[in-house]
């Protein structure tokens, strides 16, 4: 699975007098089989569209989507069918995403009678629901109970056996664990690695929570004001976090603090409004070491060795970091 994505999205309609914000710029990234990425932010940076994007949830104004080498950014619902079984995605809040008037038997079958159409093909489906639902630590006894007769994790956990059903290559996970008690997360997490290891999944997963990243991703973007600041392994972002953003972020989270070689860096200021850009770099009016060029030039993510991609010009003037 290599899921590259380049996208600007725009909403409002051409030609209307509403304000066109564009939720997400230039963001590109690939995803390889087996591969866990993470994309982080706060609230608002564009991760949840990114997701929603990538999923074909949304339609991007813009960019490619590719699913093994094939763009499907212009495809329309019929084109998306055969999609679907490579790429499927779970939801922050498991109830709202499962039909409380489905059985769970029917909730974990829909995307796969999708994909069948002759009985001779659905004759082994209830076999195969009852596999699914062994997979995710529930059993065939629960296939005839209803969304609201489970507890979040197992709702999450239904959630999954659906996603599954058709053995994608590709899970989109928005905040799949946000929802959920803290000690049931672990759980949920384990899982989904569990199962990454079993049949080779890779998995887009958003998330505002970098303990919960550092838990999961195999790599991880940080996103601001709806562009991605700095992409890298994880091992990589969290002992040698560059972009002043991601500095920041993992200054507020010292639950995972591994030791590292950079200065910490306390936010100040809020997020402008997507509605008004900063000129240049995204981040200036909350930077610390903002200058001149800053205010005029777009930063580009630049390959600065281990993996890792950094948008920020301290990349070229690192005499100027001196927090
Ligand atoms: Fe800060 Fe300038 Fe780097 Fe932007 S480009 S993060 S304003 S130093
Ligand atoms: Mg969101």
């Amino acid at each position: 699975m290599d899921a590259g994505f380049l996208s600007s999205l725009g909403f409002g309609k051409a030609g209307a007098q509403r304000p066109v914000v564009r939720a997400v710029n230039g963001v590109s990234f690939k995803i390889a089989r087996g591969e866990i990425m993470a994309l982080v932010g706060e609230s608002g940076c564009g991760k949840s569209t990114v997701a929603k994007t990538i999923a074909r949830i949304y339609k991007p104004t813009a960019g490619e989507v590719r699913i093994d080498g094939e763009d499907v950014a212009g495809y329309g619902f019929a084109d998306m069918l055969p999609v679907r079984a490579k790429m499927q995605m779970i939801f922050q809040d498991p109830y709202a995403s499962l039909n409380p008037r489905q059985r769970v038997r029917d909730i974990v079958a829909e995307p796969l009678l999708e994909q069948t159409k002759t009985a001779e093909e659905r004759k082994d489906v209830p076999a195969r629901i009852a596999a699914l639902l062994a997979k995710v630590g529930l059993n065939a006894e629960h296939a005839g109970r209803y969304p609201h007769q489970f507890s979040g994790g197992q709702r999450q956990r239904i959630g999954i056996a659906r996603a599954l059903s058709v053995t994608p290559g590709l899970i989109v996970a928005d905040e799949p664990v946000s929802a959920l008690d803290v000690s049931i997360q672990a759980q949920i997490l384990n899982l989904m690695k569990d199962l990454r290891d079993e049949f080779g999944l890779a998995y887009l997963f958003i998330s505002h929570d970098l303990s919960v990243v550092h838990h999961i991703a195999d790599r991880v973007g940080v996103m601001y004001l709806g562009f991605m600041v700095e992409n890298a392994p994880r091992d990589v972002l969290f002992a040698k976090p560059r972009h002043p953003y991601t500095r920041a972020l993992l200054s507020a989270a010292p639950s995972i603090r591994p030791k590292r070689d950079v200065e910490e860096i306390v936010l100040s200021g809020e997020v402008p409004s997507a509605l008004h850009l900063p000129s240049g770099c995204c981040f200036r009016t909350r930077c610390p070491f903002a200058w001149d060029r800053c205010a005029s030039e777009r930063p580009r993510l630049q390959d600065v060795g281990d993996g890792q991609t950094v948008a920020c010009h301290l990349v070229d003037e690192p005499e100027r970091d001196k927090a």
